[in-house]
Formats: C-alpha cells, sequence, structure tokens
C-alpha cells in the first residue's frame, strides 16, 4: 500500500555508521507521537490483506506469510536436515550453555519464542486447527516465510533463539525456548503465550523475520495493543510491553546497523497489534520482533549472515538486559 505516514527514517538503510543511537532515540520519542497513525497504517495493511501468519506478512498483498497449504522452499521438511545453519561451523550458533546463576540477570526469567518450527510444514492438517485467541479464531501456528533461495525463516529464528539464549544465560538469566524443533510442530500461538505466563516470565520475545515484498527493507518490534476479549486482556502488559520493545528497537538498530522498517510503522520500528494470540493471550511483558524481510534481497543477505545474526541476537539481549534492570 502507499505510504501515508510522516518521514521515514532519514538515513540510507544499512548504509555507513552513523550517530544511530541517539538520533535513534529521538526518533523513538518522535514515534510517540505518531505512534497511533502508524499502528493505524499498520492495521489498515494487515486489515486490507486478510488474516496472516502470527506476525508476519505486513505491508505487501501477496508475499505475506503464513499460508499453511504448501511449503514455500525446497528440499526443507525432511526433519533434522531442515534445523542446521546453512553453512559451515562459523554459521552455527552455538550451543546453549547452562545458567550460570549469577550476574545482573540472576533470578530473572526470559522466555524466547522461537517464530514457527521447522517441520510445521509437515503438519498443515495440525497447524491449520483454528485456536481461540480471545478476540477471535485463527490457525494454531504457520510455516513462516523463507529468503527466495530456500533459507526458511524457521532456520533464522531458531538460530537467533540460540544465540540469544546463550548471551542471556551469560548474564544470569534463566532462559526458556517455547520450541526447539524438539517436536513434531507448534507450538500453537495460545501455547506459546500460555508458556511464558506458567514461566512467569519476566520478558518474553518472539522471534520472526517478515516474509514482504521486495524493497521492503529493516526491522520492526511488534507491540501488544489493549485487548479484553474472551481470555485475552493485556491491559497489565501494554506498558510494559512498550519500554521493553522500545529498548529492543533501539539497542536492535545500534547493534546491526539496521534501519527501521520502511514499510510499516512509520519509520518508527513500532508497530501496535490486536491480532495476534502470541500477545493477546500473554500475562508477562511480551514483544515480537521482525528483524527484517526474508523476501528482499539485500535484507536476506544479511538474514543469512550469521555474524549478523549474532549481533541481532546481541542487540535482542541488549534491549532485554536494559528493559530488566531497569
Ligand atoms: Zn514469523
Amino acid at each position: 500500500m502507499s505510504y501515508t505516514g510522516p518521514p521515514l527514517d532519514p538515513f540510507d538503510p544499512f548504509g555507513a555508521p552513523r550517530p544511530r543511537r541517539s538520533l535513534l532515540r529521538r526518533g523513538l520519542t518522535v514515534a510517540l507521537a505518531v505512534l497511533v497513525p502508524g499502528a493505524l497504517v499498520g492495521w489498515l495493511a494487515y486489515a486490507t490483506f486478510g488474516p496472516d501468519g502470527e506476525g508476519d506478512g505486513g505491508g505487501s498483498a501477496g508475499a505475506g506469510t503464513g499460508t499453511t497449504t504448501a511449503p514455500r522452499w525446497p528440499n526443507v521438511g525432511n526433519g533434522k536436515s531442515g534445523l542446521a545453519a546453512p553453512s559451515g561451523s562459523a554459521d552455527t550458533a552455538p550451543s546453549g550453555s547452562a545458567s550460570s546463576g549469577a550476574g545482573p540477570l540472576a533470578g530473572k526469567v526470559v522466555v524466547i519464542d522461537p517464530g514457527h518450527n521447522p517441520t510445521n510444514v509437515q503438519h498443515t492438517a495440525e497447524i491449520n486447527r483454528q485456536v481461540d485467541i480471545g478476540t477471535h479464531s485463527k490457525e494454531c501456528d504457520t510455516t513462516g516465510t523463507s529468503t527466495n533461495s530456500g533459507y526458511s525463516e524457521a532456520r533464522f529464528t531458531l538460530d537467533v533463539a540460540h544465540r540469544l539464549r546463550t548471551l542471556l544465560q551469560q548474564q544470569g538469566a534463566t532462559v526458556k525456548l517455547t520450541q526447539d524443533a524438539d517436536r513434531p510442530y507448534g507450538p500453537c500461538v495460545d501455547e506459546r503465550a500460555r508458556i511464558g505466563n506458567a514461566a512467569h516470565a519476566d520478558a518474553v520475545v518472539s522471534i520472526h523475520a517478515d516474509g514482504s515484498g521486495a524493497g521492503n527493507r529493516g526491522f520492526h518490534v511488534i507491540l501488544p495493543g489493549s485487548v479484553r476479549a474472551g481470555a485475552a486482556d493485556t491491559r497489565a502488559i501494554v506498558g510494559p510491553s512498550k519500554e521493553l520493545g522500545k529498548l529492543i528497537a533501539t539497542d536492535f538498530a545500534d547493534s546491526t546497523g539496521t534501519s527501521p522498517s520502511n514499510y510499516i510503522g512509520g519509520g518508527t520500528g513500532l508497530v501496535t497489534r490486536e491480532d495476534l494470540g502470541g500477545l493477546n493471550l500473554s500475562t508477562v511483558p511480551k514483544v515480537f520482533i521482525e528483524c527484517g524481510n526474508m523476501r528482499d534481497s539485500k535484507d536476506a543477505a544479511l538474514l543469512t549472515s550469521g555474524a549478523w545474526r549474532q549481533k541481532a541476537a546481541q542487540g535482542i539481549s541488549e534491549g532485554i538486559v536494559s528493559f530488566l534492570r531497569g
């Protein structure tokens, strides 16, 4: 859809080094003033293009994710072979290490929610089952998107989750993943929320990458809107989740050198949604992050880089640390 919001980030996306922090903070301050229209733009995009995957597919008709009727990438879906990073040990996330029990996040619980599941594609009937997210019903889970060369979002989310887990454990946090390719599909989006709730998580972040049109670039963090319907009541988490999301957006931009989305969020890197079960049913502070657009070749070059994914995990970790340390 055509862009009707405030001016986009003036910087060349992914360009030369620049004083990102102060300028982005200023941008985020301005964002507060434009968040409502920005969110409206985002909502209109989703409303226009219909139901989509949990979190993904913003702003581009026909390029969204979440279609569960067929795999969108080749040679994935044969079990564990779909789980490895693209190539080489240097491109693979480190294996998880035990929490130290000491450090600035000692006693804190962080739940990481890697979006989708590498073998969802083999279980389309199960993941198409409708679940109640309070406001309405939607699919249990979706397959997620992929780059044009076949690197799947599910592999991306797990890799970033592993890197993020290691970083948070190094800070002393207790970390739990909602899935670690240790189940045939899902969990469903309602269960993903319940896992964070049951863990009494101090913060939850759901990791995704988007499936929008070519030319659409950059990251955005999705915040829970205020929802009270059925089993959903987000009123208590809207404020702290927004704070968590702002900190992650700032630190993600700093760490990766990437800019906020140029296609959703009005240049703020922040989008509020009320249609995501993973947010609607959460009772603890939670955000989603769409780390980039897998369907854009320039973003895909970043998303498929292990070095870049490490920077992404570092940025998310720093945002969580800032949030939890107050
Ligand atoms: Zn996703």
